[in-house]
């Protein structure tokens, strides 16, 4: 998904630019949320790794799948864990 399909990721970008304050978080508190099946939203939402808060807004995972594939509007499958070599 995209931020060009994907309403909840172009709504997180959106969040970004009306928010400061905010940080992703780093890889291995990344990696424990993934492991466990959950991952928080930038407002610190905790759902599912690839799911969508309350507020509409996508997972951290999903932001970073979608950052590291190109940035906002590339396409990449999340079906795989981001991993920075
Ligand atoms: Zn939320």
């Amino acid at each position: 998904m995209t931020a060009a399909d994907d309403p909840a990721l172009a709504a997180t970008y959106l969040w970004f630019e009306r928010h400061s304050g905010w940080a992703p978080p780093d890889e291995d508190t990344l990696a424990d949320w993934v492991a466990d099946g959950v991952c928080r939203c930038p407002d610190d939402c905790l759902v599912a790794t690839d799911g969508t808060c309350a507020h509409g807004l996508a997972t951290w995972w999903r932001v970073l799948v979608d950052l590291e594939d190109g940035g906002p509007g590339a396409r990449r499958t999340p079906t795989a864990r981001p991993k920075k070599t």
